[in-house]
């Protein structure tokens, strides 16, 4: 079927003029085309952003909550990796350093296990040398 582009009356395949409004028809196959063609690219076009820009959002929420449930399942942060690295401050540092992206929590115990471990050693050293220079 085909339509006046003016007025919009149904018309006859192959006239040349619109019987109620006159108005010139072009060819019979370049206006049929050229409708159809824009009218069903606009239509899917608008469907597909409009379905994209929906499924976007969940997606990378998806990507964002499950990463970060798995970290917290085993980055616990428990004591024991502070103790750990209080009284093995070499196994805490490596902890640390391997820890550092994965288990933040984890991480910053045994790091700071470490670190303390680390300072209480020197200053018993420390207090060691001093009480055996003392002595003699
Ligand atoms: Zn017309």
């Amino acid at each position: 079927m085909k339509f006046c582009p003016n007025c919009g009356t149904q018309l006859e395949p192959g006239a040349a003029y619109c019987f109620a409004c006159g108005a010139k028809i072009p060819k019979p196959k370049t206006p049929l085309s050229a409708s159809t063609t824009t009218s069903t690219n606009e239509i899917p076009v608008e469907n597909s952003l409009s379905s994209e820009n929906l499924q976007q959002p969940p997606k990378y929420d998806n990507y964002q909550t499950i990463p970060t449930e798995n970290e917290y399942d085993e980055d616990t942060g428990s004591i024991a990796w502070g103790v750990i690295g209080f009284l093995l401050p070499l196994i805490g540092l490596i902890l640390f350093l391997i820890w550092h992206r994965p288990m933040p929590k984890n991480a910053k115990l045994a790091g700071m296990g470490a670190l303390i471990g680390c300072i209480v050693q020197i200053i018993l050293f420390i207090i060691l040398v001093a009480l055996s220079v003392m002595t003699n």
